[in-house]
Formats: C-alpha cells, sequence, structure tokens
C-alpha cells in the first residue's frame, strides 16, 4: 500500500480526521486519487489509513487507526456499531441517522434510515470509490427494500464529483413513510438534503410541548415544528417557507396525522419579507424560526450575524408577552455563544425580557466529536418572552 508522511504534530495526532495539503510531507508512490493510503508521521509513527485527494484542500481522511483493510467487512462492523449506539433511540422511533460522517468515525459518509428504507450521502472521492462496498455492508447490516443516493451538490464540487441521485439498491416510493416521537412523517426523496430533517426531532418534541394557540412554523420545510405543535395544544398553525414543494409535503404530513386542515395554513412567500410584511397586524403565541445555513466561511459572518438578529427581531416583536420562540441556526461558524448574543441584541431593541426554557442542540444520533468541531453545528433556543 502507497504511503503518506505528515507533519507531526498536527490536530490529527489529537482525534481529528483531515490532514491539509500543507502537513503532507513526502508521499511514497503514486496513489490515484481517491485511494485509501497507510499514514505515517514523519518520524515513522503510524496514524492509520485514509483515502487521499490531491485536488481537495483536505488532501487526506482518515477511515482508520488501525492497520486493517477498508473493504465490505470493515464497513459491516462499523455500521454495526453506529446501529448499536441508536438501539435506544430506535425503541420508539422508526427513523434515525445511522451514519454521521466524521462524528462516525466515517468522514464524508451519512447514512439515514426511514423505516424500511435508507437514504445515503456521499460527499467525498474517497468514499466514492468505497461505494460497493458501503452498499453491500448496508445491506448485509441493515436489510432495507431500498437505498437511496442523494448526494449533497455542494460538497461534492469540491471534490470534484458530479451530483448523483438515484436509487442503488432497491426501490422505495417518492415519499417514504416512518413514525417518530408518537406521530407519522413522510421523507420526500425528492425534498431537501437526505429528505428529513432528523437533527431537529428533539427540538421540535419539546416546542410541540410547549406550544399553544396560534402558532407560526417559519422555515417549516415538510412541518416537522408545526406538526409537533398541533399534536400538543395549538389551535392553528401557519406553515412558511419558500418552497412549495415542502408545503405540499407537510400537507400530507398534517394528513396522515389526521389533523384537521382547517387547523392549517400553507403560506408561499420569503420568510424574511413576509415576517415583515405581518409586522403590527397579527399576533401569535408562539413561533419556530429554522432558517437554512447563513454562512458558510467566515466572512460571511457579519451577513448571517445581520441575518439572525433581522429573523429574531421580527420573530419577537409577533409574539404575545408570555409567547414562545424557538429559535434555531445551523450554522456551524455561529458559536454557541454567537447566537446568544444574536438573541440579546434582538431581544434589547425589541425591548422584551427572554427566558430560555430549553437549550437544545444535535440529538445523539447527530454526536458531536471533542477534538472535531466542524461536527456541531445545531443550535436551539425555546425561549418565554416577556414584554418590558
Ligand atoms: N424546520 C424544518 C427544516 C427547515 S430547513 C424541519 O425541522 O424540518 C430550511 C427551510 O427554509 C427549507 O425548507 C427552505 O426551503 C426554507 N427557506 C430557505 N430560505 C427561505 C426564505 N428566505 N423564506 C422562506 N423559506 C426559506
Amino acid at each position: 500500500m502507497k504511503k503518506v508522511f505528515v507533519r507531526p504534530r498536527t490536530r490529527v495526532c489529537y482525534g481529528h480526521m483531515w490532514i491539509y495539503r500543507n502537513d503532507i510531507l513526502r508521499i511514497e508512490g503514486e496513489p490515484e486519487a481517491g485511494e485509501v493510503v497507510d499514514i505515517f508521521t514523519s518520524n515513522g509513527v503510524y496514524l492509520g489509513k485514509g483515502y487521499y485527494n490531491p485536488t481537495s484542500k483536505i488532501s487526506l481522511r482518515i477511515v482508520t487507526r488501525r492497520n486493517e483493510p477498508v473493504d465490505k467487512d470493515f464497513f459491516v462492523k462499523r455500521f454495526k456499531t453506529s446501529l448499536l449506539l441508536r438501539q435506544p433511540l430506535l425503541r420508539d422511533s422508526s427513523a434515525c441517522r445511522v451514519v454521521f460522517s466524521e462524528a462516525d468515525n466515517l468522514p464524508g459518509l451519512i447514512v439515514d434510515l426511514f423505516d424500511r428504507h435508507v437514504v445515503i450521502q456521499i460527499n467525498t472521492l474517497g468514499m466514492e470509490k468505497l461505494r460497493p462496498y458501503i452498499v453491500d455492508a448496508l445491506v448485509e447490516v441493515l436489510e432495507p427494500r431500498g437505498i437511496l443516493e442523494k448526494s449533497d451538490a455542494n460538497n461534492r464540487k469540491k471534490e470534484g464529483l458530479e451530483t448523483e441521485e438515484g436509487w442503488i439498491y432497491g426501490i422505495g416510493p417518492e415519499l417514504l413513510r416512518f413514525e417518530m416521537n408518537g406521530l407519522k412523517f413522510y421523507c420526500d426523496t425528492k425534498g431537501q438534503k437526505t429528505g428529513f430533517y432528523l437533527d431537529q426531532r428533539w427540538n421540535a418534541k419539546i416546542f410541540g410541548k410547549f406550544a399553544s394557540g396560534r402558532v407560526l412554523d417559519a422555515f417549516s420545510y415538510t412541518g416537522n415544528f408545526g406538526i409537533h405543535a398541533l399534536a400538543g395544544s395549538a389551535e392553528h398553525v401557519i406553515f412558511l417557507d419558500y418552497s412549495e414543494r415542502a408545503l405540499e409535503v407537510a400537507k400530507e404530513n398534517v394528513k396522515i396525522n389526521n389533523f384537521s386542515l382547517e387547523k392549517v395554513e400553507f403560506v408561499h412567500a420569503n420568510a424574511f419579507d413576509y415576517l415583515r410584511s405581518i409586522q403590527g397586524s397579527v399576533y401569535y403565541d408562539a413561533v419556530s424560526l429554522d432558517p437554512p445555513s447563513l454562512a458558510k466561511s467566515p466572512r460571511s459572518l457579519d451577513a448571517a450575524f445581520r441575518g439572525y438578529k433581522e429573523l429574531n427581531l421580527r420573530a419577537m416583536k409577533l409574539l404575545k408577552t408570555g409567547g414562545l420562540l424557538s429559535s434555531s441556526s445551523c450554522t456551524h461558524i455561529i458559536s454557541r455563544e454567537k447566537f446568544e448574543e444574536v438573541i440579546t441584541v434582538a431581544a434589547n431593541d425589541t425591548r422584551i425580557n427572554v427566558a430560555f426554557l430549553h437549550v437544545g442542540g444535535q440529538p445523539p444520533d447527530h454526536p458531536v466529536r471533542l477534538a472535531v468541531p466542524e461536527t456541531f453545528y445545531l443550535k436551539n433556543y425555546l425561549m418565554l418572552i416577556e414584554r418590558r
């Protein structure tokens, strides 16, 4: 096997999995793009096996610290380990994330289980080359009816890969039905990411427990937060999203749970404009804000801060005193501290006091690896709003 020697004492020695191009000192043999290689420090310490991609700034990603073959059996072992960790979640739910990339020691691979179907994302060239092993191992461990690949376009571009979408094993319907938190949902195989935001299910559940009266689910996608509110004591829910398809699936989600269509409304609009336009004319008892990532690189940090401030400020103005705001941020570069700063500034500008009822993050099937800060991204605050 080809060997790559890297600078000693980089982050990989402390549990990270990425090696940047600049940290590579010497390469023995001529590994192809995507090939698995042995990795050593320049003073000969064995670091493990990783896959090599000279065109990516992250030129090596470690997949194992041991000297073992990376083949079907390797993935079978890894999938069994991740599945075992998720067993407690699968007792009362038929969906969970089985593999969360670096957080599960498998950089570039995401595997979500929706009942008897599996949706995967392969985001790196190295994982792409290992795809045949991955598919065989998933079939053995999960025995699914179908595996859908729905790979993320942005990441793949950086790796020099095309977008891939389609059933790569078996087949399934366009909407995959599953159960969680005592409710039924559809994962949209033609929708965003892997089709459903499983990462928000605990935050949505807590929102649903507390929300009542008139509820606004802004950036609803297929209705996660609003459906949970209908299961609680919401009297009326507005689902707001600029994706028409997402709202159609949200409607299906209302229907399979037998909630009355008279209690819901679907608003197809830009949330920034809509929140501004209804200011002063309507009031809500509970609002959920769950915008997409507002910044990818530290250069756009200020713009993201302004975006979050605008949304939170508008939502705070729409709430009655005693109302509830569930505010989420999935922007990795916005830290918890930064997000709390946004909330503080918005609260002071709108002259309200805020009490955090719940501070949420990622559920246990989206682990945050201490040595890999990139695995942390989701912040959620459930707030009680009081006018000053
Ligand atoms: N709350 C959802 C996930 C939201 S993902 C859940 O828990 O499942 C973000 C959503 O915001 C996407 O559905 C996207 O279509 C929508 N979106 C993005 N920008 C928007 C905008 N400016 N106005 C309205 N919706 C927007």
